[in-house]
């Protein structure tokens, strides 16, 4: 399942450095996560780096992107080309 960044983003951008995807971008009112890039940080790290980080606990889970571990790593294997 991709994450999601809600309305409560102060943008304070120290999630956009901790994605090893590179999904995390500053958008037009509040940073972005792009769903296609968002593995869960699986393949990576065992928990999701931007919801360590945030300070004000934003970025749940997307239900429109609901996705199994198994989704998640050939998601992760399509990124880096694994
Ligand atoms: S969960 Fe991991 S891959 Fe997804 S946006 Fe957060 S830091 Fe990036
Ligand atoms: S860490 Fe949280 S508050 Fe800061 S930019 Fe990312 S989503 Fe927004």
């Amino acid at each position: 399942m991709a994450l999601l960044i809600t309305d409560e983003c102060i943008n304070c951008d120290v999630c956009e450095p901790a994605c090893p995807n590179e999904a995390i971008s500053e958008g037009e009112d509040i940073y972005v996560i792009d769903p296609d890039l968002c593995t869960e940080c699986v393949g990576h790290f065992d928990e999701p780096q931007c919801v360590v980080i945030c300070p004000v606990d934003c970025i749940p889970n997307d239900p429109n992107h609901v996705e199994s571990d198994s989704d998640l790593l050939a998601k992760y294997k399509r990124i880096t080309g694994q």
